[in-house]
């Protein structure tokens, strides 16, 4: 939107001599309210949108900043031009103040453009719809690895040995030797963070079953190091919000600082004796009690009951497959009187079938079942209709969820609450580890 269309004056001006003096001149807060009036205008008002200043006095923009940006449903940039804008329009209309970085601009529209293009490939769709295949690399802390195409041989310099002979174990940790050293050498302060969180998940490996949310958390590239201090640490989830702490000093909590202490709203505890003193000191009443499964072997589970796995049907007519938005309110029903409060949140479901994490079973043309993936990325969401139950159609979808963790590399685990005996049957027949002790979400 042209802001100089929307000039009252004769000649278009959009600018004028700043009050008090000074170099340059600014725009005025008239065209540009109006400007923004005919796009705010035309968005529906349920909509979660934000309105975006682009200018050197935000926060520096940066890829979580992007994956923040990506949830809402628009956006609108405003970019200023000459010495920038009166102020009061500002105060009336920007959510965020946002920089590309410490240098300075003639105008917005290139920050605006930076943004534009990194926010729109973090939204669904874009790029690409089946969930990208991620290796066990620590993607989100370390540098990409240096990257071979064709042709094999080039200004005589030749590929990598280890790449062309297909080991696929060799090249993981070829790529992976080779990321530390790019990262170590060019970007000190990411590695930093990367050792911390290494140490961290060595702890936690100690004991994997009841750690394993908290494992995979920093394994996805999820993982924030928010403090640690002996064997207590604290982790921030940047997809679900959540904060996650290992350890059993009672006192930990205390010594951190304060605007932490002020954040923690949403906490996953991983010792039971950490509950009470966590409940006073953040004043929270709501508890959810769950086991961990892990899955802890590499192979796939064989096939069992009605479903081939092949996509084609049995000869029940079994086929599982992703669930499309037509789904949503079927699914988003089963979860009305749910304890588990993030599936009762409005959008949810919806979010987790755009992002392609749910799955259904199908017998003809009828959904039997379904299950999904966490935001998370644990295995959850496991119902059967009532009409169903008893022909294995939970087992199929579990068996079918596992293998496909398998395929992306991930540990297929899964939460469940005390006392869900159908679903711990399923788990444990499919040869996955329950945690001996649980772990509590408290919010
Ligand atoms: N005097 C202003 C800078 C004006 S630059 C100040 O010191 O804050 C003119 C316009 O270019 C700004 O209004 C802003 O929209 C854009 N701009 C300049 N540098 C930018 C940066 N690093 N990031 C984002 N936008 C920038």
């Amino acid at each position: 939107v042209n802001i100089r269309d929307f000039s009252t004056d004769k000649h278009k001006k959009v600018d004028d001599y700043p009050y008090g003096g000074g170099a340059g001149m600014l725009m005025q807060p008239q065209p540009i309210y109006d400007a923004y009036k005919s796009v705010a205008d035309t968005i529906p008002a349920e909509n979660k949108t934000r309105v975006v200043y682009v200018t050197p006095q935000g926060y520096t923009f940066n890829q979580r900043m992007a994956e923040n940006f990506a949830k809402s449903d628009d956006i609108i940039f405003l970019c200023g031009h000459y010495e920038g804008i009166d102020e009061r329009v500002l105060e009336e209309i920007v959510t965020d103040y946002v920089s590309i970085g410490d240098y300075v601009l003639t105008g917005g529209e290139l920050a605006a453009m930076v943004m534009i293009d990194s926010i729109s490939r973090l939204v669904p769709g874009v790029l690409h719809n089946e969930i990208s295949a991620e290796t066990e690399l620590f993607h989100g802390y370390l540098l990409e690895y240096p990257q071979y195409t064709r042709p094999e041989e080039w200004h005589e310099k030749l590929v990598p040995e280890v790449l062309m002979n297909g080991n696929q174990k060799k090249i993981n940790d070829w790529r992976l030797a080779e990321a530390k050293k790019r990262t170590m050498e060019r970007r000190p302060d990411l590695f930093d963070q990367y050792f911390a969180l290494n140490e961290c998940k060595e702890k936690l490996m100690q004991n994997k079953m009841i750690h394993i949310d908290m494992i995979e958390m920093i394994n996805r590239g999820r993982a924030v190091l928010v403090a640690k201090d002996g064997n207590d640490m604290l982790l921030l989830d940047k997809e679900t919000g959540y904060y996650h702490h290992a350890g059993d000093n009672k006192e930990f909590f205390m010594t951190l600082p304060r605007e932490v202490r002020l954040d923690i709203k949403k906490i996953i505890l991983h010792q039971e004796e950490m509950l009470k003193p966590v409940q006073q000191l953040f004043n929270l009443q709501n508890t959810l009690v769950c086991y961990q499964a892990v899955y802890t072997k590499r192979e796939r589970l064989p096939i069992s009951g009605l479903y081939r796995g092949d996509g084609k049907p049995t000869e029940d007519g079994l086929t599982i497959r992703l669930l499309t938005m037509e789904y949503a309110d079927i699914i988003q029903n089963e979860y009305n009187n749910a304890e588990y409060q993030k599936v009762k949140e409005k959008d949810y479901i919806e979010d987790r079938i755009k992002k392609h994490r749910m799955y259904g079973a199908f017998i003809g043309e009828e959904l039997a079942g379904f299950i999904g993936i966490h935001n998370d990325d644990s295995i959850g969401m496991l119902r059967v209709f009532e009409q169903y139950r008893g022909r294995k159609v939970g087992k199929a979808l579990q068996t079918f969820m596992i293998n496909k963790k398998l395929e992306m590399g991930w540990i297929p685990y899964g939460q469940f609450l005390i006392g869900d005996e159908s679903s711990e049957r399923i788990q444990k027949s499919l040869g996955m580890y329950m945690s001996k002790t649980p772990v509590i979400w408290v919010d």
